[in-house]
């Protein structure tokens, strides 16, 4: 295995919050080293138009603004490298990582991998995403105004969404694969009552309709119990079907909630058995399951990189 001098921090994963914490750390001289992970841009570079992010007022593509973002770092620095983690060591410091034949030493560590969405995995609903399937109501609702919609789930995200979606789309459709619902009573109750929102129960989606027009046209359904199908005209689906946090690789290393997400101190500062682990820190999605906006992980990135200065600054760097 091949060795390379110690880093003074390595950012794991190249979407909004590693992208940030990257220009900040660039900024501070730290010359950080970017792992893009196996979602390189994270899930804005499988968005469309972005039109919440500040200081677009007509909006910006989701990869362009990634683009932007790399652009800005390596300026200031940043070497972004398309490589994933194999292992790390936290027990030692400077903290190990093996990326694939390589060992890499470094002072500090920012955890930024983020979480992925849940697809159904159908080839037709991978082919239309951004064109019509999307997994971010808040991201991708307005281009529904008025149209005829279609959300999946049986969970409080499921809930969640489709109340939202009810400000733009004329009628929502929640799907869920079975009778039971997962939501919490006063969510379930709430999109029940609503009258723009039409429940399908022990309904799977078999196929998006309109993969030669690159637009959504509707839905192929089957009933689970009856075996029989049917066809939704919607022109778009909506997936809130949960999301998996990419922290696989910290598991027993680091303090998890009971889904997998990192748990963090103070915003940003990891644990071990309810201790601080120093020089980590955890940023994005990867410990956000509750706002989970390309903002608010940009936020934590640049929180995440400002304690990476001052804890270099504090050890005499
Ligand atoms: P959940 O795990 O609670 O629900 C996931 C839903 O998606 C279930 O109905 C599940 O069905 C369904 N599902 C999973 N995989 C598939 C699939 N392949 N095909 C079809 N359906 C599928 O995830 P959520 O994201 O809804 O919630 C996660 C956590 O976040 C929960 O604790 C929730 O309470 C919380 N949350 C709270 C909110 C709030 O309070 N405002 C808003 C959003 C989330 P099945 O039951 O059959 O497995």
């Amino acid at each position: 295995m091949s060795e390379i001098t110690t880093r003074d921090t390595v950012i794991l994963g190249s979407g909004c919050s590693g992208l940030t914490a990257a220009i900040y750390a660039g900024r501070s001289n730290l010359k950080p080293l970017v792992l893009e992970g196996h979602e390189p841009g994270g899930q804005l570079s499988i968005t469309t138009l972005v039109e919440n992010f500040p200081g677009w007022p007509e909006g910006i593509q989701g990869p362009e603004l990634i683009e932007n973002m790399k652009k800005q770092a390596t300026r200031f620095g940043a070497e972004l490298r398309m490589a994933h983690l194999n292992s790390i060591d936290l027990s030692k410091h400077p903290y190990e990582l093996t990326v694939g034949k390589e060992v890499i030493h470094t002072r500090t560590l920012i955890i930024a991998s983020g979480a992925s969405a849940r697809w159904l995995n159908l080839p037709s609903e991978q082919a239309l995403i951004g064109y019509g399937v999307s997994s971010c109501a808040t991201c991708d609702g307005f281009f529904a105004s008025g149209k005829e919609i279609a959300v999946i789930g049986g969970g409080d995200s499921a809930m969640e969404e489709a109340l939202f979606l009810t400000r733009f789309a004329s009628k929502v459709t929640l799907i869920n694969r079975t009778e039971r619902f997962r939501a919490s009573q006063i969510m379930l109750e709430r999109a029940m009552a609503h009258p723009q929102i039409k429940f399908i129960s022990n309904t799977t989606v078999e196929e998006v309709l309109g993969v030669e027009e690159k637009d959504v046209k509707g839905l192929r359904l089957k009933n689970r119990v009856s075996g029989e199908e049917s066809t939704l005209p919607v022109s778009f689906m909506f997936l809130g079907i949960g999301h998996i946090p990419n922290a696989h690789a910290f598991k027993g290393i680091l303090d998890l909630d009971d889904d997998g997400y990192i748990l963090t101190k103070d915003n940003v500062f990891v644990t071990h058995e309810g201790k601080v682990i120093p020089g980590v820190y955890a940023c994005g999605d990867i410990q956000d399951r509750r706002y989970r906006q390309a903002i608010t992980a940009a936020g934590s990135g640049c929180m995440a990189a400002l304690e990476v200065e001052k804890y270099l600054e504090e050890h005499g760097r």
